[in-house]
């Protein structure tokens, strides 16, 4: 958690640096308080996927830049094959770059766990953002364009990511997913 709080708090502070934004332009621009963005730059306090994601909006960027070292030119990710717990609030989420993003496709693609009654809602994320979900193991569900959709195994969804959308798994086994963000 200290490492991932120590890489997050790095990315803010060079993307900042490069757009010349005070954190009251930060906050403006994301929609995260001034205080929380401070917090984060001082390694104080992590954000939840929720919050990173709208961190990642603002700056018009990629969520897996700040999980994972995009300079990394390999095109196997391993990591132990580990999904992890990116915040204490986020209980029943766990999340796994499989391949961080990629300027020449635009895309990045994540393994998410979806744990028994985890309900996950995302903000909406930049225009053009699509995303694809496959569920790879178990039965889950997805919110877009205003409803919620059954997904069995080796089934999957499209739909456009400006927009509030969400996660959630109704069964009591878990869930695992495929998310291909495209950009
Ligand atoms: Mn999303």
């Amino acid at each position: 958690m200290k490492q991932l709080n120590k890489r997050i708090s790095l990315t803010l502070k060079q993307l900042r640096r490069e757009k010349g934004w005070s954190l009251d332009m930060a906050a403006e621009k994301t929609g995260v308080s001034k205080a929380m963005l401070g917090q984060i730059e001082r390694e104080e306090s992590s954000p939840t996927i929720a919050t990173l994601w709208k961190i990642a909006s603002g700056f018009d960027t990629s969520f897996s830049s700040f999980i994972e070292n995009i300079d990394i030119s390999s095109h196997q990710m391993k990591h132990g094959g580990k999904t992890r717990q990116l915040h204490p609030a986020d209980e029943k989420i766990r999340v796994k770059t499989l391949f961080p993003f990629d300027a020449q496709l635009n895309s990045e693609i994540f393994i998410i766990e979806l744990l028994p009654l985890c309900e996950h809602l995302s903000p909406p994320h930049q225009n053009g953002v699509i995303e694809h979900v496959i569920v790879a193991e178990g039965k889950m569900e997805v919110l877009a364009n205003g409803k919620w959709q059954s997904l069995n195994k080796g089934d999957g969804l499209r739909f456009n990511a400006n927009q509030e959308h969400g996660y959630r798994n109704r069964t009591n086994k878990i869930a695992v997913i495929h998310d291909i963000i495209h950009y």
